[in-house]
């Protein structure tokens, strides 16, 4: 399971005036909220990391990416890979009052998974893979970064079932993405 969230466009390489659309004002992480954070589980205040994750497929953003502009860049991405560890996470943070977005593959096409109130995004993708399957009912317990493909492909291969939910975007979104966004997975590059 290697599928990583494809970028909607490339982002301006000119970073000198680089800044955020939209300006809410939020408190500051301290180093010690920092700290503790990344004791919980992988993080990242990488300029690159909260950039890509300031973002996704809206297409008006695009056009801001072009010009060095993000929507609204968290100060902090967190990649956990065990839901204690998004537990935990999501514990520090609401002790702290911190803001918390969740991003899978941000294939959105109307920029949900912007940190609007920038803080803690919460990345997904590292929590990975097919549960348990009830070949009977057809019910499958799947981790929620689990990007389409990779969902399919399990469920064929060992199975001999399908998942049934083929958005356009099955390859670059994820099955966490597919449930927040109530998602039509009606295959319309052939139905429209
Ligand atoms: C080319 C293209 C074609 C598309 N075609 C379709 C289509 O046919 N049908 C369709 O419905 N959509 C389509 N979309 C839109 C998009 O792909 C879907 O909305 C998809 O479900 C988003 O999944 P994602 O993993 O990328 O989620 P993201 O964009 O990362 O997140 C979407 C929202 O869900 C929330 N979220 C994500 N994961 C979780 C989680 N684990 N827990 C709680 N909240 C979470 C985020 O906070 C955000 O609010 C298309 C997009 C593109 C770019």
């Amino acid at each position: 399971m290697t599928i990583r969230p494809t970028s909607p466009i490339e982002f301006s390489s000119e970073l000198s005036g680089l800044r955020d659309r939209y300006l809410t004002i939020t408190k500051p992480l301290t180093s010690e909220f920092l700290s503790q954070l990344d004791q919980l589980c992988p993080s990242s205040t990488k300029l690159e990391d909260r950039i890509e994750h300031s973002r996704d497929w809206w297409p008006l953003a695009m056009h801001w990416s072009l010009n060095a502009m993000t929507p609204r860049r968290p100060d902090v991405v967190c990649r956990p890979v065990t839901t204690k560890q998004v537990s935990n996470v999501i514990a520090l943070c609401a002790k702290n009052s911190v803001p918390v977005t969740v991003s899978g593959g941000r294939s959105g096409v109307c920029g949900a998974a912007i940190p609007l109130f920038a803080g803690v995004v919460i990345d997904t993708t590292s929590l990975t893979g097919v549960v348990q399957v009830d070949e009977v009912s057809g019910l499958v317990e799947v981790l929620p970064g689990t990007f389409g493909p990779d969902l399919e492909n399990v469920l064929r291969d060992k199975y001999g079932l399908s998942v049934g939910h083929f958005p356009q975007s099955f390859d670059i979104s994820t099955v966490g993405g597919w449930i927040g966004s109530r998602g039509a997975g009606q295959f319309s590059p052939r139905y429209g």
